[in-house]
């Protein structure tokens, strides 16, 4: 069985639905919901209403914690590659990979190693091959 965890939404036990109704009936109460996946929220949060609250709450706190972009970022043919392939029809010739820039639209052959390799492109789009 997988782990249940707690929509982290600040305000998920205040919408009244039948699942987030706890208790006998003397003494009802609604909960935060709690499931083994919840979607939102790279999977924190159980709606995009519950997602929007924690944003609203802690958004703000969360940028200026991790530091807010201050200048542009920048996409260069330098880091405007990407990883691809042309799909084959049958599947013994295995596919057409390739890397790709997006800027120059040039195209270099790789081999399909490389393609399942995550350092072939790092996280900023720079080649590394
Ligand atoms: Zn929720």
């Amino acid at each position: 069985m997988s782990d249940l965890k707690y929509c982290q939404g600040p305000k998920c036990h205040t919408y009244d639905t039948k699942d987030r109704k706890k208790g006998p009936k003397n003494n009802k109460r609604n909960e935060t919901r709690r499931r083994s996946n919840l979607y939102y929220l790279n999977n924190n949060a159980c709606s995009m209403q519950c997602q929007a609250d924690w944003f609203d709450v802690y958004g703000q706190r969360a940028l200026d914690h991790f530091g807010r972009i201050t200048q542009p970022k920048v996409l260069t043919q330098d880091n405007a590659w990407r990883k691809t392939y042309d799909w084959r029809g049958r599947s013994d010739e295995g596919h057409n990979h390739y890397v790709y820039n997006h800027l120059t639209e040039e195209r270099r052959p790789i081999t399909e190693q490389q393609y399942n390799n995550d350092t072939t492109i790092d996280d900023q789009g720079r080649l590394n091959i």
